[in-house]
């Protein structure tokens, strides 16, 4: 068996890109290969529904007990799943214009609607004295969780550091300036051995 190249890691039988972004926002929208082009990618990593839970516990923004249950009521609604699977990937390509500023008024839209969809699935949950907002366990909820977390970056003071790689798109935060790729494992590399290929040529 070939070795997994090093910036993917095998999660529950789910090959996954590890996380570069510094935000699960943008590791989620770094879950296919490149953005070079908004036809499909050379990889999408989010191949399936039960991928993407997989992928949400992995990143650590479901549990794995959450993921589970999901997974059991995804088994008897395939449909459903799968649709909810499309709109996650139609809000990741609007979601990345958004970020990128280069979002037309209809993908603005469009991410707009998912967030304050999910906004009004929260409910206010008590557990002993501690109250918190909580989405509703249902098939929406990592596409939700996500869209309101997308809110908050796009709304907040770090919205200022996400970065694009030069190379394939994806997108990381870098508050101290110094960050040009992606990864240095990936794309990094290829410059490297692009421009000692230019020097030596
Ligand atoms: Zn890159």
């Amino acid at each position: 068996m070939t070795p997994l190249p090093t910036h993917l890691e095998l999660v529950q039988g789910v090959v996954l890109p590890k996380p570069v972004g510094a935000h699960p926002v943008l590791d989620f929208v770094n879950t296919r290969s490149e953005w070079t082009t908004r036809g499909p990618a050379r990889t999408e990593w989010l191949a399936s529904y039960e991928a993407f839970l997989i992928w949400n516990s992995y990143v650590g923004l479901l549990s794995s007990a959450t993921v589970f249950r999901l997974n059991e009521q995804a088994d008897g609604r395939s449909s459903e799943a799968a649709q909810l699977l499309r709109q996650t990937l139609d809000f990741r390509a609007d979601l990345y214009d958004v970020l990128t500023g280069q979002a037309t008024d209809q993908a603005f839209d469009a991410v707009a609607r998912v967030t304050e969809k999910a906004s009004g699935r929260r409910q206010l949950v008590r557990i002993g004295d501690e109250v918190s907002w909580e989405l509703r366990e249902d098939l929406g909820l990592p596409l939700y969780n996500l869209s309101l977390l997308a809110a908050d970056l796009l709304t907040g003071s770090s919205r200022e550091h996400v970065r694009t790689c030069p190379s394939c798109g994806w997108l990381f935060l870098d508050p101290r300036g110094r960050r040009r790729w992606c990864s240095m494992a990936t794309c990094g590399n290829r410059a490297k051995v692009r421009a000692h290929a230019a020097r030596t040529r």
